[in-house]
Order: C-alpha cells, then structure tokens, then sequence
C-alpha cells in the first residue's frame, strides 16, 4: 500500500491523541511535528497537565490513579465534579455561546477519554499542590479541578510520545506542514517540508491538531486586536496558525471566537515566547488574595470576581489594555504562605517594602502618589468583620469603592509587603475551524470535507471570551481521540 492511512499534523496532545487512536483502526500512522525534537510538544509541553473532567466521587478518580492510598482518600475531600457543573461551567464562562452540541461531548467524554488514555499508559496523580487547600489537617479540593498528567506537560508528553512509538506510530521531527493535497473528492495527503526539502506525503485521512494562531504576531493583530502585537506568548513559538491556514485555503469554514484568546497575567520581563526550562513558571494565578495596581495608580479588575480558575484566562486582556501594558500584584505578609509556587521562581519581577509607602516608592513606571491612595482607600473599604475563607467565595468585600472586590479582600496591613510586575501573556486564541461531532472540518458550504478531521487549539466554536481551567488538554485529548478513531476508520475503507 503506498502512502500513510492517518497523516496527523502536529505534536501535542491533541495530536498524540487521534495518533494512538487511529492506530487502533489502521496501520500506518504518521505524525508530523514542526518543531524540532528538543522543542517538540507545542502548547501541551508547557502546561501543567491539569485536566478538568467529570467525576463523582472517589471511585472515579481510582479508576485514574490507581495508586491513591487509603490515607490519601481519608485525608482528601475530593468533593465532586458532576457532568452538571462542567456544562454550567462552561456555559456561564463561554457567557452561553459554547457550541452546546461540542460542549456536550467534551463534558461527557471527559473522564472515559481519561481512562482510554490511562489504559493507554498515561498516568495521573490528584493535583494536590495547586487546586487544595489544607483545612484542619485536610485536603480540600476547589474549583473542580483535580487530576493532573504525572510530570505535568512535559511528563504528559514524553508518556505520549513513548506510547506511540511502542505502537510502530512515525514521527517526523522538524516537518512542517505547508499545504493539505485536496481535489473535488476531499483530502488525500499534505504537502511538507521536512529537515529544509519540500515534499508531498500522500494519506487516505488528515487530521489537523496544530494549534492556534497565537505565535503569529501579524495575525494576532489582524483577529484579536491592536495591541496584541505587545502581548507575550506564554508557550510554543510554532503555534502560528498554518493548521488553520491550510484549511482555510482549501475551502473550510472559519468559526467560533476569532477576536478572542486565553490570555493571563504574565511576568512583565519573560521573553517574548515560552521558555521550557520555566514552564508555565511566569505565570502569577494568586492575584485573589491580594490587589491589582495599574501605571496610574489605580484598581481596574475584581480580584475577587469569582475562583482563580474562572477569572484568570480572560484577566491579560484586561491587564494589556492598562496604560503601558502591565500592573502590580500586591500582597502582605498574611497570605505570602498561600502565593502558588511560581511566586518563589528566580526569574520574577519582583519588589518589597516594610511599608506600603517604601513599597510604592520602588514601583517603577508608576504614578506612586496615586498608588497609595489607593491603597489606603481599598484597606479602608475592607469588611474585615467577614472572616477570610479561600476555599469558598467568601463574601469578604470592600465596598463604596470604584472597583470593588467581591471575595477574599484582606486589608494589607503585615509586613513586608511585595509587589509582582505582570503583563499579558497570551495562551492560545479561540477562533479556528468548525467541526461536526465526528471532529470532521466543515466547509464555508455547511459540508464534511472528506478525510480532513481537526482537533485542540485550532478549532472553534468551544472556547469564547473566557475558559474554565483545564479544558484544554481536555478538548485536545476528547476531540483528538475523536479525529483518530474517525480518521482511522475512514482511511481503512478509502482507497
Ligand atoms: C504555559 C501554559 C500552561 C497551560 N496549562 C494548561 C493546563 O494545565 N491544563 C490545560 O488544560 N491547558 C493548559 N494550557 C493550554 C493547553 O496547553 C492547550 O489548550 C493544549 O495543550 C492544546 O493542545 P493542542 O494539541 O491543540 O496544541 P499544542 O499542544 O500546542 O500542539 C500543537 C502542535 O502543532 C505543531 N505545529 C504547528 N504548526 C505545524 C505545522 N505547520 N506542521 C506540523 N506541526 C505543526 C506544534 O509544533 C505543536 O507540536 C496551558 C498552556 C500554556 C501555554
């Protein structure tokens, strides 16, 4: 048989996801990965491998993570993440716009495609160090969030990759994808150039699982906005869109959010792409538990609006358009214990002081006067006779403020303060490709492109204006399992 049955362009999860699944239905399986071997694994590489899924209650999390011991599970409340809540999730975060017929599926495979996966020989652990809090000597889990890839991205990755190599999968490191081969009858290959030699490679299916367009600059400025040139890109410097492109450029259907991204608060000198030796180190998620100044001096975002998990992907939009692009996160001494180990990196824009009016002084770039007013007027609008709980949202507010807080409003009063220099890291960008619930590419005609599947970053219509924490390598690894079975299903019966 000349040629490959399932060309998969890309090396994340997504893509690792159809790989080892179309492996099930045909034989010969390749993957195509832009980057080289050192820098492969796209966005997935970078993460922390927290996957948000449905769970209700202890036995399912087992089924993942076999080795939970019963001190572990008496020690733990894992709570419940129902399919409910996942959908409520997604619906209030996306503000009612996620495709209700693609939401449905990410939710309810969530956990079976995390138990193929871990049948696969992927691992996972509770991700105890960033989604629980200990109360009287007890785990407690928030935010719905509880599962995480052992070894994070990076172990996520390397599982993957070792998983299709046992199962006889090639992987062309260094290829990148250029153009899908297409006539009237569909997709019939891609055309790639490989170590500097353009060539084409001829498949019976194609399945796109090569990230969104958020490394490419131009194009960031062009969909999401002016400004966005200035955003730093938080992970793999190859997710530039050509997945989309490719598509595009052979009659498929552009969908979903194309003017919105996931971006967070992000440190203010981190490079202008991801740096794997740090991981998603720059990011600074503890932004709750103290108060956001901008260059003016001024509070511009509830810190407190609602659970990290829900606020921080749509806060580095906010944090960008502030006047030169950054903000200080300030905390005191009472919650320094509860800063998320990224605090703690070398690499970290960072000043203190043992009064705020020291603090304010060393802000650099900053209207410092403004900068403690403020500060003194948002300690005095605290209502500190509501008792500070971060497990729930608490209630503990300011009020008669511009910008109020909601929840978790501690008045900074121990010191030694600090302050953390943030701007806008941008994660992935929501807008992509239309799918059926097969993971086929729609074309602008409302048809199934035959033989061309998409999964992961790249496609529309799920995320919008905002993301609940986790859901994307759960939609790459739901979608992706999709796109693969389909892909290998349909490359076996097409000639
Ligand atoms: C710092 C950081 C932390 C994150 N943390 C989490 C988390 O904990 N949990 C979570 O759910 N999500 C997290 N995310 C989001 C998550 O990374 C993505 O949603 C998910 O990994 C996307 O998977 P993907 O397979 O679609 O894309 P990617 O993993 O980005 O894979 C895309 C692949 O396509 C390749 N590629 C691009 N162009 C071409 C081409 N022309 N030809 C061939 N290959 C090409 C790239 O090299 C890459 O290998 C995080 C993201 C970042 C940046």
């Amino acid at each position: 048989m000349a040629g490959w049955e399932v060309i998969v362009v890309g090396g994340g999860n997504a893509a690792f996801c159809a790989a080892l699944a179309a492996r099930e239905h045909c034989e010969k399986v390749l993957v195509l990965e832009r980057a080289p071997e050192e820098e492969a694994g796209g966005n997935s590489r970078f993460t922390a491998g927290l996957f948000r899924l449905v769970y209700n209650g202890p036995d399912d999390l087992k089924s993942l993570i076999p080795d939970l011991t019963a001190d572990e599970l008496a020690n733990t409340d894992f709570g419940t993440y129902t399919a409910e809540q996942f959908l409520d999730d997604m619906a209030r975060v996306t503000e009612y716009r996620c495709d209700p017929d693609l939401t449905e599926i990410l939710v309810k495979q969530s956990l079976p495609t995390a138990q193929w996966m871990r049948k696969r020989g992927v691992r996972f652990t509770a991700a105890w160090g960033r989604q629980a809090f200990k109360i009287g000597g007890r785990f407690k889990f928030w935010g719905g969030l509880t599962v995480e890839a052992v070894g994070g991205g990076p172990g996520l990755v390397e599982a993957q990759t070792q998983l299709a190599k046992q199962a006889g999968i090639e992987i062309w490191y260094g290829a990148r994808a250029t153009e899908l081969i297409a006539d009237d009858g569909g997709v019939h290959g891609v055309v790639v150039k490989h170590k500097g030699r353009t060539e084409r490679v001829a498949g019976r299916a194609v399945v796109l699982a090569a990230g969104g367009f958020q490394a490419n600059t131009e194009w960031r400025t062009r969909y999401l906005g002016p400004g966005w040139e200035l955003a730093k890109v938080r992970g793999t410097r190859f997710n530039t869109g050509d997945g989309i492109r490719m598509a595009l450029d052979v009659g498929a259907a552009a969908h979903g959010n194309w003017s919105g991204c996931h971006a967070v608060a992000w440190d203010r000198n981190a490079p202008e792409t991801g740096d794997l030796a740090v991981g998603d180190g720059f990011q600074k998620h503890s932004y709750p538990w103290g108060v956001y100044i901008n260059a003016e001096g001024k509070r511009f975002v509830d810190e407190g609006a609602d659970f990290r998990n829900y606020t921080y992907a749509k806060y580095g939009r906010v944090i960008l358009q502030q006047p030169k692009q950054f903000a200080w996160q300030i905390f005191d001494a009472k919650v320094k214990a509860q800063l998320r180990d990224e605090y703690r990196i070398r690499q970290v824009t960072k000043i203190t002081g043992d009064t705020l009016e020291e603090l304010v002084s060393r802000m650099d770039d900053t209207d410092q006067k403004s900068a403690l007013e403020t500060l003194k007027k948002y300690n005095a609008a605290v209502r500190a006779d509501i008792a500070f709980n971060p497990n729930v949202k608490d209630g503990r507010r300011t009020e008669g403020l511009e910008v109020n807080k909601s929840h978790w409003a501690n008045t900074l009063d121990t010191p030694p303060y600090e302050a953390y220099a943030v701007t806008c890291g941008i994660t992935f960008s929501f807008g992509g490709l239309k799918i059926n619930t097969d993971a086929q590419v729609i074309s602008s005609d409302g048809e199934p492109i035959p033989a061309l599947y998409a999964a992961g970053e790249l496609v529309g219509g799920i995320f919008w204006f905002n993301y609940p924490g986790g859901s994307g390598l759960t939609n790459g690894a739901v979608f992706g399992r999709i796109a693969g079975t389909k892909a290998g299903k349909a490359a076996r019966v097409r000639s």
